[in-house]
Formats: C-alpha cells, sequence, structure tokens
C-alpha cells in the first residue's frame, strides 16, 4: 500500500476530498480541520497530507511544519471569540496512546477553567518519584536508540 494515500484511511480521504470537512488550512505539506468529535468547540486537527500511521515514520521537515501550523492554530484560537483560556496539543501514537485514526495527527484544541477536561490518573500508580538509578537505567536504554 501506497503511503502517499492509504484507500481506506478517513484522513486520506478527507485530504483527496472524498469525504467532506470543515478545512481551516490546507498546503502541500498539511491539512488542518475542525474534529468532528471535540474535546471543545475550536478542537482541530493538523494532518501530515502524506499517509503515516505512527509519529517515528513522518518526514522531520513535515513533523516542523506540522508544529509551525499548530502555533498558528494556536493564536487562531486564541484570538477568535470561541471560549479560549490555554491550548492543549496531544497526540495519540499507537492504539495503546488512545490513536483511532491510523494516520498521524497532532490535536490542538482550546481548554478553559471548569470545562470538564482532563487526563484521568490514579495517583498510587502513576506520578510517582524514581530513584536516580532508575532514572539512570532509562536515559541510558533511551540513549542507545538515539
Ligand atoms: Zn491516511
Amino acid at each position: 500500500m501506497s503511503k502517499l494515500s492509504h484507500q481506506n484511511c478517513t484522513f486520506c480521504k478527507i485530504i483527496n476530498k472524498e469525504l467532506p470537512a470543515s478545512i481551516i488550512h490546507e498546503d502541500e505539506k498539511v491539512l488542518v480541520i475542525v474534529d468532528l468529535y471535540p474535546v471543545n468547540e475550536g478542537h482541530l486537527l493538523v494532518i501530515p497530507k502524506i499517509h503515516n500511521a505512527n509519529m517515528a515514520d513522518v518526514a522531520s521537515e513535515t513533523l516542523q511544519h506540522t508544529m509551525k501550523i499548530a502555533q498558528e492554530m494556536n493564536a487562531a484560537l486564541r484570538t477568535s471569540d470561541l471560549p479560549c483560556e490555554g491550548v492543549n496539543l496531544f497526540v495519540a501514537d499507537g492504539e495503546a496512546a488512545g490513536q483511532e485514526i491510523f494516520h498521524f495527527h497532532l490535536h490542538v484544541y482550546p481548554r478553559y477553567k471548569g470545562d470538564g477536561f482532563g487526563f484521568r490518573y490514579d495517583r498510587a500508580r502513576h506520578f510517582r518519584q524514581l530513584d536516580r538509578t532508575r532514572m539512570d537505567e532509562i536515559a541510558i536504554k533511551l540513549k542507545s536508540k538515539l
């Protein structure tokens, strides 16, 4: 299957104008659309046009451009009249991380006090302080993969 366009991919179909979308920005590398199922109104998706399921496979210049466009979307949200006191950027890379459409994309969504959205976590399990030995082991493990 070509990486340029994946036949059964919803985002490729949107990019190819085979499915409708509310488009905010389009250039040679990315498309920005309004998310159909938003965290809050103004939730946007920055989608590279070349199909790659995972972030690791996206060309670095495309990723840089994706982030630059996300910065512009952030500014647009903050100056719009949509409720927006802050902005989250979010990537779900892989099914275990919550990815539902397997075409890499960056979420950009407005946040405001009392919007009721947030990450769910267990204080007993998450954000527990690591000891330095384990931190160093993790650092060595990951450095070897760079
Ligand atoms: Zn795709």
